[in-house]
């Protein structure tokens, strides 16, 4: 795995080599309130700066650092950001500074570059700071000027140091995928949701029936910033006193502030934060003169570049409908998956009277399938409620297939399903059984039950379980009913989805216990840690488990090793060790080499490493399927479900003719997965071909060309493709435009 993957085929790709910091000087700040990840980019920044050939400064303290200049700004190396990821805010500082809203302030700032020949600027931060930078980078040459003028710099100076190319780092600019969680609230104030008049009542009358039903414990949330109708702010206090004073409950109110942004960055914000620094370093060696100041975001999964001045004037354009009133619009300028979220968030949080709901007359079965993954329980609380709101009846299926051909079906309910969210493993039940061999008995339950539609939320044995259910329409009519499966499994090995339910949660498990293990060693003495991974042949809980916490070298099945590579990526070692980090951290997935088996890497390593460092192994096991949920997870589950539920409703009516349901086409049994920017809804038979059925694995593997980024910022050469990037978009355009199969919820 060790040293260049030369490029196969001379093709369109672009590979980074081409790209050259040399001679160029990049300086990186932090700013603002702090941020999840902020470290994880600050040492991106630095390491793939350093890569290619460029000088790469600190400046401690955000914009007050560059104003003040002297000790703020300093020089970084490679070691200086080694053990950062794991810690949360950020390590180089991110204080307020009035000065820099100041022309006189930007006028020093301004100077403390210039002396330092620093052209390029990686502002992390929010709002205010991007509108900062944006501010700044349009006065650059009339501060030049005046700088000339005060003979503070000289003419050969302020020629040097024209150009000022700027790179701002948001999180991802889509809600669909961030890591709020939204799902746990029983009720939420945030500024662009003003509640209607006459809210205090409705609220204490919900609370007051949820005690009636015996509910213990309610949460509200408020988002600072929270206003009624009138613009006037909601705090929490005045909630505390008005469920104290109502109700009678005992309230407590705790402001989050900061518990909400620090703590240990999850392995989530620590692998975008990484590829948003190299992209943004990226970005800064293509600029020229001309490109616009940028800001680099991720959209779903795929990285991209937006003008940093749409960005602050679509910022303004929020805050002025706010400060308008017009909330509507404040959330349509928000973006589509921010609406999105609300109206997801309100439809499972209230249920409407029965008189409310449309009568579809359809039965829908729920089924969990494969091993148990977090995010499974969400998926089907959401489908539960989504379905019961569309006017079905919906079934649950304990224990997956081998349930459904027992019988295990029965009808669930709105309120069955409370509570589910947060829980770890599946509360249906799921097991691995396929449905072939049963097909009859399950065929009959169908019949029985009269089931219309079905959902299924699993791993691969869910894939090829919809495969064999679809394949077997032409013998039973039960199975001509809209099919979806929604992916479910934490090792995220199924073909058409990107990511997987359950994935993210395994891979803060992994992450979580890869820095406990390095902090173990910490004050001892040089030690390499050598750590088995799950996935089956599947390396992606190694690979980006691995790029979250910082491993030098994953041995992965997709990606074939041999002697020499092991010999390579031990000598790497021995090299890193002589520097002042004396840790090193091997991934190995359970699958990657029948022979080269964790123990023969254990003893190889530490054979070869004989008086130089000494070795630790750890297989990980099943810990890996985590506890609870992670937020991500919560979401993500939450919404893939209530988008296929979605789809079953209008399958449903498009299928129903003559008074019953058929449904034989190859559209009406799908997977929907997340396909770089967009959730898809695709026929399962036309997956078959991206699939290796052997290995249980995608044909191709998006994040495989997430290793080379792991290799670089582990300090290996490599080649690294950066064809995808590069392209500057709008904020108007970046939202995706769903393939017409594919629902907006
Ligand atoms: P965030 O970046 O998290 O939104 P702030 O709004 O506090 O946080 O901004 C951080 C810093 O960015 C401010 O302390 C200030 O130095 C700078 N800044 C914010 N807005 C402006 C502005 N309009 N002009 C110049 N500098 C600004």
């Amino acid at each position: 795995m060790a040293g260049a993957a030369a490029p196969k085929r001379q093709d369109t790709r672009k590979f980074f080599e081409n790209l050259s910091g040399a001679g160029k000087s990049i300086a990186v700040l932090t700013s603002g309130g702090d941020a999840q990840g902020m470290n994880a980019a600050v040492r991106a920044v630095v390491r793939m700066g350093i890569y290619v050939g460029a000088k790469v400064y600190f400046i401690h303290e955000g914009y007050q650092g560059m104003v003040d200049g002297g000790d703020n700004i300093k020089e970084a190396t490679w070691e200086s950001v080694s053990s950062m990821l794991q810690v949360g805010g950020t390590v180089i500082g991110s204080a307020r500074c009035k000065e820099f809203r100041t022309h006189e302030g930007r006028l020093k700032a301004a100077h403390n570059l210039v002396q330092r020949n620093i052209t390029n600027l990686c502002v992390i931060g929010g709002d205010g700071s991007l509108t900062g930078a944006n501010l700044f980078r349009e006065e650059w040459s009339g501060l030049l000027d005046e700088l000339l003028q005060q003979g503070l710099i000289d003419e050969e100076a302020a020629q040097r140091n024209s150009a000022l190319h700027i790179v701002g780092m948001v999180g991802s600019i889509d809600n669909d995928f961030c890591g709020t969680d939204m799902t746990i609230a029983d009720w939420v104030f945030i500024p662009e949701m003003p509640p209607e008049d006459g809210w205090e009542d409705s609220m204490c009358q919900k609370l007051s029936e949820n005690r009636a039903d015996k509910k213990r414990l309610n949460i509200i949330i408020v988002a600072e910033g929270a206003i009624d109708s009138h613009n006037k702010a909601i705090t929490p206090d005045y909630i505390k006193d008005l469920v104290v004073r109502c109700l009678g409950f005992d309230t407590r109110v705790t402001i989050l502030g900061h518990v909400q942004r620090g703590g240990t960055p999850s392995a989530f914000d620590r692998i975008l934060a990484s590829r948003m620094g190299v992209e943004a370093v990226l970005a800064l060696l293509e600029a020229s003169a001309n490109t616009p100041a940028c800001v680099v975001s991720l959209v779903g999964n795929q990285a991209v570049r937006l003008p940093l001045m749409e960005c602050v004037q679509m910022t303004q354009e929020v805050q002025k409908a706010m400060d308008e009133k017009k909330f509507d619009e404040a959330v349509r300028l928000r973006g589509r998956s921010f609406e999105n979220n609300l109206s997801t968030y309100r439809l499972l949080s209230y249920r409407k009277a029965d008189s409310e709901l449309p009568n579809s007359s359809f039965n829908v079965a729920v089924m969990n399938v494969g091993a148990p993954a977090a995010g499974m329980n969400a998926a089907v609380r959401s489908a539960v409620r989504v379905g019961i709101t569309e006017g079905h009846k919906m079934f649950a299926v304990n224990d997956g297939f081998e349930g459904f051909y027992k019988g295990q079906i029965k009808e669930i309910k709105w309120g069955d399903v409370g509570g589910w969210t947060g829980q770890g493993g599946s509360l249906l039940g799921t097991k691995r059984t396929l449905p072939g061999k049963h097909l009859d008995k399950i065929a009959e339950q169908m019949r029985i039950h009269n089931i219309n539609a079905l959902l299924v939320i699993g791993g691969f044995e869910a894939y090829v379980g919809l495969l064999e259910l679809s394949s077997a329409r032409d013998k039973y009519n039960e199975f001509c009913v809209p099919m979806v499966m929604v992916p479910a499994t934490v090792s995220n090995n199924i073909p058409g989805s990107d990511l997987s339910i359950g994935s993210d949660t395994a891979l803060n498990a992994i992450t979580d216990t890869c820095d406990r293990i390095k902090q173990s060693a910490s004050g001892t003495k040089r030690r390499v840690f050598i750590i088995e991974t799950m996935g089956g042949y599947c390396g992606y809980l190694a690979t980006v488990g691995g790029l979250a916490a910082g491993a030098d070298t994953v041995y992965i099945y997709e990606e074939p090793f041999d002697i020499r590579d092991l010999q390579a990526n031990v000598e790497h070692l021995t090299q890193k060790m002589k520097t002042s980090i004396q840790r090193g951290l091997v991934l190995r997935n359970e699958n990657c080499n029948e022979n080269f088996t964790t123990d023969f890497i254990y003893q190889l390593y530490t054979e070869e490493g004989r008086g130089v460092f000494d070795c630790r192994k750890n297989i990980l096991g099943h810990m890996q399927q985590g506890g609870a949920p992670s937020p991500f997870d919560r979401n993500f589950g939450t919404k893939v479900a209530a988008k296929a539920m979605q789809w079953i409703t209008r399958t449903l009516k498009d299928s129903y003719k003559g008074g019953r349901v058929f449904a034989n086409s190859e559209e009406t049994a799908c997977l929907l997965g997340m396909r770089r920017r967009a959730m898809v809804f695709q026929p399962v038979s036309q997956l078959r071909d991206e699939t290796d059925f052997v290995h249980r694995i995608p044909k191709e593997q998006w994040w495989l060309k997430l290793r080379p980024l792991m290799k670089i910022l582990a300090k290996y050469k490599t080649s690294y493709d950066v064809s995808d990037s590069g392209q500057l978009e709008h904020v108007t355009r970046v939202r995706p435009k769903e393939s017409n199969t594919s629902s907006a919820i």
